[in-house]
């Protein structure tokens, strides 16, 4: 096989038409390319995540008729984890932060995004005895990246968001930090996903290319691809109650796995009508699109 791609949904809901499109990127370009397919359930967020999500992610995917070739899940590589924490806290890439969420917001200029820039004010600490979380320290440097749909980006990820912590207070791994430890240990050389998450790119370039030089290891940056996301039919982002209507409630409805395809197919521009689809064919049609 030419590579790895990985479908990494995040266990604190049912499957959506949000994720089912996705899915179906990463199978379309799987195709094509001739990529292995890692089913990657990130459950780092513990307060957010169900097993009845996880296993009925994994239900549905199967019912829809998605196959992958290897599964991980992130709540059992702890290890891995922290091996990669303390390489970076060796460098000297890692600090504990003490600000709680309001002196955050009161003290830090916020992006365009809304997004809090932290100024590094807890940059020196080195031990902390207060509640914190760690922090990665980012380099004030330009990342150049090419987006396969989108094109090129420069973007400074020090004016993006500053430190971004890797482990919060409860002692969760971060979606950033272990979203990149796993590309990285698991050589996913393909990263599909949906254009919400184009921001985290620049961040997550920077913090691999750290680990790998942390680690001794040489750093080979995937291919990124961010596909558009569905639109009401006013254009307007899905809305939490939209996203939150799951493909397991349709299902159970006895609605037919061809006919929810044909519906995100259509949400997605990729036919006319909403009639139904076989899953073979809206992949086949989605590879013909890259
Ligand atoms: N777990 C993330 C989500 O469900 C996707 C992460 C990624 O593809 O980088 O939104
Ligand atoms: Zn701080």
């Amino acid at each position: 096989m030419a590579g790895k791609i990985r479908f990494a949904p995040s266990p604190t809901g049912y499957l959506h038409e949000g994720h089912l499109l996705s899915a179906l990127y990463v199978w379309a370009a799987a195709k094509k390319w001739d990529l292995h397919i890692h089913m990657r359930i990130e459950d780092h967020d513990r307060g957010r995540t169900r097993q009845a999500y996880i296993d009925g992610i994994r239900e549905d995917l199967e019912w829809l008729g998605f196959e992958y070739d290897s599964y991980s899940i992130q709540s059992q590589r702890n290890h891995v984890y922290q091996g990669v924490l303390d390489k970076l806290a060796k460098q000297n890439l890692v600090y504990p932060c003490t600000c709680s969420r309001k002196q955050l917001e009161a003290e830090n200029p916020k992006s365009e995004t809304g997004e809090i820039i932290y100024q590094g004010k807890c940059r020196n600490l080195v031990e902390a005895s207060l509640p914190h979380n760690l922090r990665f320290k980012i380099a004030d440097k330009v990342i150049s990246w090419t987006d396969y749909r989108l094109g090129n980006f420069s973007e400074n990820p020090a004016k993006q968001c500053g430190d971004f912590p890797i482990q919060d207070r409860e002692g969760c791994w971060t979606y950033q930090f272990a979203v990149c430890v796993d590309d990285l240990d698991q050589g996913i050389t393909h990263i599909i996903r949906g254009e919400d998450i184009r921001n985290s790119t620049a961040r997550q370039i920077a913090l691999s290319e750290a680990i790998c030089q942390a680690s001794g290891l040489p750093y080979n940056r995937p291919l990124y691809l961010h596909h558009a996301l569905i639109v009401d039919a006013s254009g307007k982002k899905l809305s939490k109650r939209e996203l939150a209507h799951s493909i397991r409630q349709d299902k159970e409805a006895g609605i037919s796995a061809e006919t929810l395809l044909g519906r995100v197919m259509y949400k997605a521009g990729f036919q006319k009508t909403d009639s139904p689809i076989a899953l073979n064919d809206a992949i086949d049609k989605i590879a013909a699109s890259l």
